[in-house]
């Protein structure tokens, strides 16, 4: 068994026992396998582990690798690609021909971008608002004050779903503060919900804190390291 492999088995069964802590079902939870900066190989590993979602953050980069497992017929099974960097207008149609999903909205302009660069043949593009939870100035994010304009606006877009919330809490050992945090999105989540019926998605939890994320009410939490190792 590969490393990666094993890495996929030992992180579905801690989601399972983190659900299962909180009384949660584990279907609840999908796990999105961040394969920024890994290789076409690596990727292959955890598909052949069964995984499906995978989440990338640069866009010349991920743009290569989605088109060459496009055409390698040993990926034979659709893979579901989702964005979640940092995204600037002149890449937008990049994302929007090439992606199933956009977690990491901050504007309206770039989900407005996004929608009318979405082709005609393709579903809708899934999106998620990004939050900074934390106001750190160097995190992109929406302001939780901003929160209920900008998914009024972009729930009206034609070729885009809103599907919910991200968020990357800043790093802390403090993890009082920590689920404070991921609380505060669980609510958001909740409340955007009862408005947006297509929500279903709070993003949040990363390799450190997978599982106080879930013990939070996380639908998705992304993970790099802990699947196919540090990053350089
Ligand atoms: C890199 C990245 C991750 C994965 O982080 P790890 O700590 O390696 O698990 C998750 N979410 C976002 C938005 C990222 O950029």
């Amino acid at each position: 068994m590969t490393i990666i492999k094993k890495n996929i088995i030992d992180i579905r069964q801690k989601i399972e026992h983190a659900a299962l802590q909180v009384e949660r079902n584990t279907k609840e939870i999908q796990l999105l396998a961040v394969s920024k900066k890994k290789s076409i190989i690596q990727i292959k590993e955890a598909y052949l582990a069964g995984q499906r979602l995978f989440g990338e953050n640069y866009v010349q980069e991920s743009i290569q690798k989605i088109q060459s497992i496009k055409n390698d017929c040993t990926f034979n099974d659709p893979i579901c690609w989702h964005f979640i960097g940092p995204l600037q207008s002149n890449k937008t149609r990049l994302v929007a021909e090439n992606f199933d999903w956009v977690q990491s909205i901050d504007r309206l302009k770039i989900a407005q971008r996004l929608s009318s660069q979405r082709p005609a043949r393709l579903a809708p593009l899934n999106i998620c608002l990004q939050i900074n939870i934390s106001a750190e100035t160097s995190k992109s994010g929406i302001t939780l004050a901003q929160i209920m304009l900008l998914a009024s606006q972009v729930s009206k877009l034609e070729n885009i779903k809103l599907r919910g919330i991200m968020a990357i809490p800043e790093k802390t050992p403090d993890t009082v503060h920590l689920s404070k945090q991921f609380k505060i999105l669980h609510d958001i989540y909740l409340k955007l919900q009862s408005i947006y019926p297509d929500i279903d998605t709070l993003s949040m939890g990363m390799s450190a804190d997978m599982k106080l994320a879930i013990s939070c009410g996380s639908t998705m939490v992304r993970i790099g390291t802990d699947i196919f190792g540090s990053r350089n």
